[in-house]
């Protein structure tokens, strides 16, 4: 299921940020554990009473020596295009100012709801002063304080309220629903064109469920694909699909959508630091991962470059531990025969389920191998393990202490599990539970 989007656009100072942090507030803080990823987030998860959803802040969004209105008017068409309901944001001190109103004509043009939100009404008295928001003609607008957290629950029950219906279990269990993401000209269009030109079996697009996001079916290896819209997919040549905040979020909406996400790494100029980035989005997703580098046929090659190739790209995603390695060129196609097979790996161990009793064998297996932890003279005593969840498989192994269940311990069980089992491609989970 599609979460909803909601998006924040406004001037700059009205307080976009701000909200963006209050409403993803805890959970910015554990994603940015995982290497490579900054604090410089514009897309993420939020929640309101029971509904989860996602939050854009377009403000995080800078297209460069742009002047202001320019850049203001790339954000509100960049809300059009990527949410379901516009949070359109103003300073109650200050009024309706000129830079609104060229917000709010940009706002007119699309049929998306919109919210008016007057921040930094910090007291009741200055409420007084919100009915001159009327005249936006945007209906009621809502006075919040963020700073002090005041009037953010009548606003997000009416922002909820807008949220289309979604369309539950439409979705093909056999189907494998896959992205390619990756940073500007890493090559994800010609990959994708590749892979449906290869296969002479008629390609349907699928309405999304936005208007914009168009997924395309692939069949091959008598196997039924989806490969999800990212950006840079359809070049339509707009100033902001350019920008790598812009590409992040389209890529973290795909990713979203995937069970395997396929990463791309350019073999012509290397990793950059945007690759760390992007990659390190999918990890955190907990979605199946491949890593393909592209443009293989740019490099001068003898029988040891892949293998120093990919020491090189191990060594800078040490957390893509799991995600196997596929190497081709998507301009001379040679070698592209090789990812449907690899896709469609990750994904079945992604949804593998292991029977209980071989878990706890492997378990006992590994215990009697390694001398189990033990902190402060108390020893982990481990009980039982059993499989909790699929995408990605998650195990909980009771214990009698969770806390003397060691970093380094339960990395031990991991790598036990997978080499028994064969998880490539997909993250796996392990939870130390007690049981007395
Ligand atoms: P953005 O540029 O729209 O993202 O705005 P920020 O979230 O960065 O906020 C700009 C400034 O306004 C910061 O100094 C905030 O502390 C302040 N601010 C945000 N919300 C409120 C509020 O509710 N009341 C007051 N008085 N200040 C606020
Ligand atoms: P995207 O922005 O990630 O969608 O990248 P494109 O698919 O538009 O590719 C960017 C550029 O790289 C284009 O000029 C492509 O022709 C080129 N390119 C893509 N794949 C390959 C490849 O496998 N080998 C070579 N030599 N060039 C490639």
């Amino acid at each position: 299921m599609r979460k909803s989007v909601v998006a924040i656009v406004g001037r700059p100072n009205v307080g976009k940020s701000t909200i963006f942090n209050w409403l993803v507030g805890e959970r910015i803080s554990i994603v940015e554990d995982t290497p490579g990823v900054t604090r410089d987030r514009v897309y993420a998860e939020a929640e309101w009473l029971t509904t989860s959803f996602n939050v854009i802040d377009t403000g995080g969004i800078e297209v460069s020596n742009e002047p202001l209105l320019v850049q203001m008017r790339h954000q509100a068409e960049i809300a059009i295009e990527e949410s379901d309901v516009i949070v359109f944001m103003l300073n109650g001190q200050e009024g309706i100012t000129a830079a609104d109103e060229e917000v709010a004509k940009i706002l007119y043009k699309s049929n998306k709801p919109i919210v008016i939100a007057v921040n930094k009404m910090d007291n009741p008295k200055m409420r007084e002063t919100i009915y001159e928001y009327y005249a936006l003609g945007f209906g009621e607008p809502y006075p919040i304080s963020g700073e002090h957290g005041l009037g953010l629950g009548d606003l997000l029950d009416t922002v909820i309220g807008y949220f289309p219906e979604q369309h539950v279990a439409s979705r093909d269990d056999d189907t494998i629903y896959f992205s390619v993401i990756g940073r500007p000209n890493v090559g994800k269009s010609s990959l994708v064109n590749a892979l449906l030109n290869e296969e002479r079996v008629i390609v349907s697009d699928i309405e999304g469920t936005t208007r914009e996001a168009i997924d395309t079916r692939l069949h091959k290896d008598d196997q039924d694909f989806v490969i999800i819209d990212t950006a840079g997919m359809r070049k339509r040549g707009k100033v902001y699909e350019a920008t790598e905040k812009y590409s992040i979020l389209r890529a973290l909406k795909a990713i979203e959508r995937s069970d395997v996400v396929l990463a791309l790494i350019d073999a012509e100029t290397g990793i950059r630091e945007q690759d760390k980035k992007v990659a390190g989005y999918a990890h955190e997703s907990g979605k199946a991962m491949i890593l393909v580098v592209n443009k293989w046929d740019t490099v001068d090659k003898d029988e040891k470059s892949m293998r120093e190739f990919e020491k090189k790209v191990r060594s800078q995603f040490q957390y893509l531990d799991y995600a196997p390695m596929v190497f081709l060129s998507a301009k001379t196609k040679k070698r592209i025969h090789t990812l449907t097979p690899a896709i469609k790996t990750a994904s079945e161990n992604h949804a593998k389920r292991v029977p209980t009793n071989v878990l706890n064998d492997v378990i006992n297996d590994a215990l009697a191998l390694n001398p189990v932890p033990t902190i402060k003279g108390k020893r982990l005593k481990v009980l039982y393990a059993t499989q909790v969840a699929v995408k990605p498989p998650s195990f909980v192994i009771f214990v009698n202490d969770p806390s003397l269940m060691h970093f380094s311990f339960e990395r031990f069980l991991q790598n036990r599990i997978r080499e028994a089992f064969g998880f490539t491609g997909t993250p796996i989970n392990i939870f130390a539970r007690k049981r007395a």
